[in-house]
């Protein structure tokens, strides 16, 4: 028995399984890509991100929720403001967060990805425990699936340049990468 895993799901997270997935087209699991995420815009410890992420999510709670009407999204795991690891869809399924992209010639990251969210926004920075949760997080992945190195942990802005920008200038990636 694996210490931190079972089936694709990391044991010190809390389980919200999510519909919003299906099944990876090969087994590999090789990129990691790093986004933010904050509903409303800039507000935290709300429901609405896990809410959105489950299909519950009342679009009419907030007016800027209009746009999410209908959307079908996910992520592996959502890292909150207090360090709070949430996981949705188990590593083994493909989750569906990189929307259109393209990591090293290959379209459609989500294949081959992994999905981490960190609730903030490109500019309002991250809190200590968030980055210690997530350095923990990235270890215990690149030990289960180790075709993830540290050269195939990516932003979205990365791998949707043009289209996205998170996690943004106020994510620290030599901090972050320096104990992974
Ligand atoms: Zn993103």
């Amino acid at each position: 028995m694996d210490r931190y895993w079972f089936e694709g799901w990391y044991r010190d997270a809390r389980k919200c399984p999510s519909p919003h997935f299906n099944a990876r087209p090969t087994n590999e699991v090789s990129l990691l890509v790093i986004h933010n995420i904050s509903l409303p815009a800039g507000c935290f410890g709300l429901p609405y991100i896990e809410q959105l992420f489950l299909g519950t999510l009342d679009c009419h709670a907030d007016a800027s929720f209009a746009e999410l009407q209908g959307l079908e999204v996910s992520a592996h795991f959502l890292i909150r403001r207090d360090g709070e690891i949430v996981q949705f869809v188990s590593c083994d399924e493909r989750a569906w967060h990189a929307g259109v992209s393209s990591f090293d010639g290959r379209i459609g990251c989500n294949d081959f990805a992994v999905g981490i969210e960190l609730e903030g926004t490109d500019t309002s920075g991250y809190t200590d425990i968030q980055y210690q949760q997530l350095q923990q997080l990235t270890r215990e992945l690149m030990t289960i699936y180790p075709m993830i190195v540290k050269a195939r942990i990516v932003g979205h802005c990365d791998i949707a340049p043009g289209r996205k920008t998170d996690p943004g200038p106020g994510f620290d990636w030599q901090r972050y990468l320096a104990v992974v």
